[in-house]
């Protein structure tokens, strides 16, 4: 297939390298230049803007990776972007994790000049874009899932229909903030209970075969010495980063806020991150809330 990449970042360049080993012919576009090497180097073709990507002729489809709702808006909606370029029937998808309101919004834009839309955000990180085992909740048409389902299967393992435009964004925050809001209870709970007098790792036992276990105890445990795997064993380096979980928590806040429905743990656990974040720490994996909890944010 001929696919049109857009956004070669940390996740991007990984996704993009796994479609080039796996044979397409791609065109690729990231404003920093030294993004674009590793790309070329993979023999990608170099496109000199969103637009040029667009508008190579004989396009099959169109990826887009993205920071934030402000990039999708300004580069499938811009003067310059890609719709102002793309040929009709070109099917684009958009990987960015954003808000379901401004997936929708675009993609109706795409489909008043004829172009299919999905969105497709990721979870699995870059470790996972890497080994090509992200998963993919993906909003849209059936049919146009099902002409995309083959090229996200080169990127990632798990590739899930969620249902209309929208819906692969609806899915993932609502993951993330429930992440969020567990991590720091998990955090919270061993905090007590090591206070308390607790070993650590006897009382992860105890929680892990009890009705607290979630993902945040038994499989990403914050407490230092649990889990020998888990950013808490490497001084909360690596990971998934306090600041992308503050971000994913704003847009469950928001999309929460568009649909009346009150989040009052999601919205606390923003407030925390946001505080943790201010703090200095949006770099730490953000398991390392647990420093918070301890008043140890400046350590
Ligand atoms: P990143 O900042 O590393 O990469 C984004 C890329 O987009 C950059 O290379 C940037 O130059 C490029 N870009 C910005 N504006 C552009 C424009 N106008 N035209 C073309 N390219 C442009 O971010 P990332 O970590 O790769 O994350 C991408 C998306 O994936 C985000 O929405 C993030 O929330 C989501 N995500 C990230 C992770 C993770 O662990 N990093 C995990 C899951 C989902």
């Amino acid at each position: 297939m001929k696919i049109g990449f857009i956004g070669l970042g940390n996740m991007g360049r990984p996704m993009a390298l796994n479609l080039a080993r796996a044979g397409h012919s791609l065109v690729v576009f990231d404003p920093v230049a030294t993004a674009l090497q590793a790309l070329a180097e993979a023999g990608a073709t170099a496109g000199a803007s969103a637009r040029a990507v667009a508008a190579t002729p004989g396009l099959d489809l169109l990826v887009t990776m993205l920071p934030a709702a402000a990039h999708v808006r300004s580069v499938y909606l811009g003067d310059d972007g890609v719709l102002a370029a793309v040929g009709q029937g070109v099917l684009l998808v958009d990987c960015s994790t954003i808000d379901p309101m401004t997936a929708r919004e675009v993609a109706a834009a795409a489909a008043r000049q004829g172009n299919p839309m999905l969105d497709a955000p990721v979870s699995g990180g870059t470790g996972g874009a890497e080994a090509g085992t992200l998963t993919f909740m993906v909003g849209g048409a059936e049919a146009d899932f099902a002409t995309a389902q083959p090229v996200l299967a080169q990127m990632g393992r798990n590739i899930v229909h969620c249902g209309g435009a929208g819906n692969g964004q609806v899915a993932k925050v609502a993951n993330n903030m429930l992440l969020g809001i567990s991590m720091i209870g998990a955090a919270e709970a061993m905090s007590l209970g090591v206070a308390l007098g607790m070993d650590p790792a006897v009382l992860a036992g105890i929680i892990n075969t009890s009705s607290g276990r979630c993902w945040s105890t038994d499989t990403y445990n914050p407490y230092p010495g649990v889990l020998p795997n888990a950013p808490a064993a490497r001084g909360y380096t690596g990971g998934f980063g306090a600041d992308l979980m503050l971000k994913d928590l704003g847009l469950a806040t928001e999309a929460a806020r568009a649909a009346h429905l009150p989040v009052a743990m999601g919205a606390l656990a923003q407030q925390l991150y946001q505080a943790f974040s201010a703090q200095g720490h949006g770099g730490l994996d953000f398991s390392a809330i647990i420093r918070s909890v301890q008043g140890k944010t400046a350590a």
